[in-house]
C-alpha cells in the first residue's frame, strides 16, 4: 500500500495534505509513505521532519509511481497522477459542484475521486471532516484580519486620556465558521451580535455571550435543510432579513460573514444600500467571498473599500494559518482511512455510508447521486 503526497500547485496554496505525524501513524499502519519534495515548506514543514517519521521523499513523478492512495489538499491535475495504480485512490477536495471538468476527467482516468467536502454531517464522520477544521480555522482568521485593518481597538479601555469604547461585531452565519468568529470577536473583548437562518444556533450564540439577532415575524420559517446544511430562504424571509440587517447593520463597525448554501452561490446579505449606512471606517470581512459572495461587491483577495467601509476576503483563508490547517487536514484524512483500515488486506475498504457519500468517480463513471 502505497500512499503518495504531493506539493500543492494550486496558487496561493500553503497547505500540505501529510504531516510527520500522520506519515508516522499511516506506516505504523504497514503503509509505504512517499511526500514530493518541499511539500510542506508552505506550512514550515521540512523534508527532514517528513524523512525522520520514516517517509520517502521525491520528485513528483517517483512519488507518485505506483500509489494506491494519493492525498491532497485540493485535488492535483489528473496529468500529475499518469504513474498511479489503475483505480488509485485520490483523496482531497474537488470542489465537485463547480469543478465537474475536472471530475469528469478523474472519470476518465479510470482513478476514484474521494472529495472530502461531501462527507456526512454524522457523528462519527466528525473527525474526518474538513469542511469543519478548516472553518474553524477561517473563522478566527476572519476576525483577526478584520481587526487589524480597523483603524481602532477591539476591548473597552479606560484610560487616563478617556475612554476608547468597545468594538460591535456582527456575525452573519453562525456554522462552525461564525461559532469560531463569534468566540474570537469575544476573546478579543468586542460586544458580539450575530444572526442565521437556523434557529437551532439562537441558543448555541448565547452560550458564547453574545446577542442573537433573528427573524421572527415569518410564519414557518426553518432554515435547516438536510445534514444540518441551510437551504435557500423564501422571498419573504430575505425580505424580513433585509430590514432586520439594514437597522442593525448600521450601527456595527465590524460585520463578519459566513452564509453558505451547497452546490448554491452564496445568499446574498449585504447591498450597497446597507454599506453605505454603516459609518466610515467599519471593516467587512465576507468568508464566503470565494463562492460568490455574501456582500455587494467583495473581490477576492482585495481590499475594495465602498462608502469608507473596507471589505475583505480571501480566495482561500485556511491557507493563511498553513501550519495548523495542515496539521487538521492531515488528521481529518488519517481519521478517514484508518478507520476503514482493513488490516488482513492491509488497505482501508470503505463502507457504504461513507464510501457512497464521498466517492465521485469509479470504474471509468461519475458515480455520486449528488453529480448524477
Ligand atoms: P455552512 O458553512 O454550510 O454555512 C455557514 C452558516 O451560514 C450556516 O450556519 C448556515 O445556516 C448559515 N446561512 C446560510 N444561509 C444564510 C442566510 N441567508 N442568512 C444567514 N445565515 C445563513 O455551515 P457549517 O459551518 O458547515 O455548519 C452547519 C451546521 O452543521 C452546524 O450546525 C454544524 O455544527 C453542523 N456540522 C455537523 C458536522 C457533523 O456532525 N459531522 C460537521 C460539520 C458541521
Amino acid at each position: 500500500m502505497r500512499i503518495a503526497v504531493l506539493a500543492e500547485r494550486a496558487a496561493g496554496e500553503s497547505r500540505v495534505a501529510i504531516t510527520p505525524e500522520t506519515a508516522k501513524k499511516f506506516i505504523a499502519l504497514g503503509a509505504e509513505v512517499a511526500v514530493e519534495q518541499g511539500a510542506g515548506a508552505g506550512a514550515s514543514i521540512s523534508d527532514e521532519a517528513y524523512r525522520d517519521a520514516g517517509a520517502e521523499i521525491a520528485p513528483a513523478a517517483s512519488v507518485v509511481a505506483g500509489a494506491d492512495i494519493v492525498l491532497g489538499v485540493q485535488a492535483p491535475d489528473v496529468a500529475m497522477l499518469s504513474g498511479a495504480k489503475p483505480g488509485a485512490w485520490v483523496a482531497a477536495t474537488f470542489d465537485p459542484f463547480r469543478e465537474k471538468a475536472r471530475v469528469d476527467d478523474y472519470a476518465k482516468a479510470g482513478l476514484e475521486a474521494l472529495s472530502m467536502e461531501f462527507m456526512p454531517r454524522i457523528t462519527r464522520a466528525q473527525s474526518m471532516d474538513v469542511l469543519s477544521s478548516q472553518s474553524n480555522l477561517a473563522g478566527y482568521k476572519a476576525v483577526l484580519t478584520a481587526a487589524n485593518e480597523y483603524g481602532r481597538a477591539f476591548p473597552m479601555m479606560m484610560t487616563a486620556a478617556g475612554t476608547v469604547q468597545a468594538a460591535k461585531v456582527f456575525v452573519m452565519g453562525v456554522g462552525v465558521a461564525g461559532l469560531q468568529a463569534i468566540a474570537t470577536a469575544k476573546r478579543l473583548g468586542a460586544q458580539v451580535s450575530a444572526t442565521d437562518v437556523r434557529s437551532a444556533t439562537k441558543e448555541q450564540i448565547q452560550s458564547l455571550g453574545a446577542k442573537p439577532v433573528f427573524v421572527e415575524e415569518v410564519a414557518g420559517i426553518e432554515g435547516e435543510g438536510s445534514g444540518g446544511y441551510a437551504t435557500e430562504m423564501s422571498e419573504e424571509y430575505q425580505k424580513a432579513q433585509a430590514e432586520l440587517v439594514s437597522s442593525h447593520i448600521a450601527k456595527q463597525d465590524i460585520v463578519i460573514t459566513t452564509a453558505l448554501i451547497p452546490g448554491r452561490p452564496a445568499p446574498r446579505l449585504i447591498s450597497d444600500a446597507q454599506i453605505a449606512s454603516m459609518k466610515p471606517g467599519s471593516v467587512i470581512f465576507d468568508l464566503a467571498v470565494a463562492q460568490g459572495g455574501n456582500v455587494e461587491g467583495s473581490s477576492p483577495d482585495e481590499t475594495v473599500v465602498k462608502h469608507g467601509v473596507k471589505i475583505i476576503g480571501f480566495s482561500n483563508t485556511a491557507t493563511h494559518l498553513a501550519a495548523d490547517a495542515s496539521a487538521l487536514f492531515a488528521r481529518n484524512l488519517f481519521n478517514f482511512l484508518s478507520a476503514f483500515w482493513d488490516s488482513e488486506s492491509g488497505k482501508p475498504i470503505l463502507d457504504d455510508e461513507i464510501g457512497n457519500a464521498v466517492r465521485l468517480t469509479q470504474g471509468g463513471k461519475v458515480v455520486n447521486e449528488r453529480l448524477t
